[in-house]
């Protein structure tokens, strides 16, 4: 009886030194939102209450399956949306996060270009999305959405790869195959649904070595705008013997048909 409770003094002991300096920290650096920098508490996990609510509404909702668009599972026709009834994919299917919008766009945004750290927060919110996807079973490879090697050497990171780490499945490992071979202009610059088509056009290839044919592949990014690059990357992919293609992003942009 005399072992429990010298652990528990023992035990009680440790802890003062950690309630002190968490005291001390929180003094000297006090929480703020990942977000939007407000102070938060430290038990907030990350957001302020006004970003969390955000990412809340940006998460809510029913998509379509085919594009990604906001629509109800009532509204599709042969598991397609209105708007996407006529535009051709080279991915069989789609998950999301959210909606590109209000604190998800904004960490979005903050995540690609140095805050590689709000991995912790957005990875959860993709995987949660690939968990509730009819293809998660299904997956073989996991491919980030590769970045031009001087792009990728600037900033450092590849952001979809480090959200694909994070993605939690029993056998599906990352493949990193699949390379872009040609710089090319940030996708929202370029207007039409054509151009962007054509801005990425041959801008995707699969290294000598890659291990794609009959395998089921899910590729991993942080926005789909028109899904011209998903398409192009699926379609690299199809070409090498992929035989389904799907894809997971953090956000969709562009909710109406350009
Ligand atoms: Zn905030
Ligand atoms: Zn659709």
């Amino acid at each position: 009886m005399e072992a429990p409770k010298l652990q528990n003094v023992v035990g009680r002991a440790k802890s003062i030194p950690i309630l002190a300096w968490r005291g001390l920290s929180q003094l000297l650096w006090p929480a703020v939102c990942d977000n939007c920098a407000n102070d938060i508490c430290e038990t907030d996990n990350n957001l302020c209450t006004t970003c969390w609510d955000q990412l809340i509404t940006c998460t809510a909702g029913d998509y379509c399956p085919r594009c990604g668009r906001d629509a109800s599972r009532y509204g599709l026709v042969a598991g397609a949306c209105a708007a996407c009834q006529a535009e051709e994919f080279h991915f069989d299917g789609i998950a999301r996060a959210g909606v590109y919008h209000d604190a998800l766009q904004q960490m979005i945004l903050a995540f690609k270009h140095d805050r590689s750290e709000l991995a912790s927060v957005l990875a959860p919110l993709a995987d949660a999305a690939l968990q509730g996807s009819r293809f998660h079973r299904d997956i073989d490879l996991f491919v980030p959405v590769p970045l031009h090697w001087t792009r990728r050497l600037l900033r450092g990171y590849n952001q979809a790869r480090l959200i694909a780490r994070q993605l939690s499945h029993p056998r599906a490992r990352i493949s990193t195959d699949l390379v872009r071979i040609r710089r090319t202009q940030a996708q929202p610059v370029v207007a039409t649904p054509a151009a962007r088509a054509k801005n990425v056009a041959g801008a995707f290839t699969v290294r000598a070595d890659h291990r794609f044919a009959g395998q089921t592949v899910c590729l991993v990014d942080d926005i789909k705008t028109s899904g011209a690059t998903l398409n192009e990357c699926a379609k690299t992919l199809k070409e090498a013997g992929a035989t389904r293609v799907y894809a997971l992003v953090l956000a969709v942009a562009g909710q109406r048909t350009l």
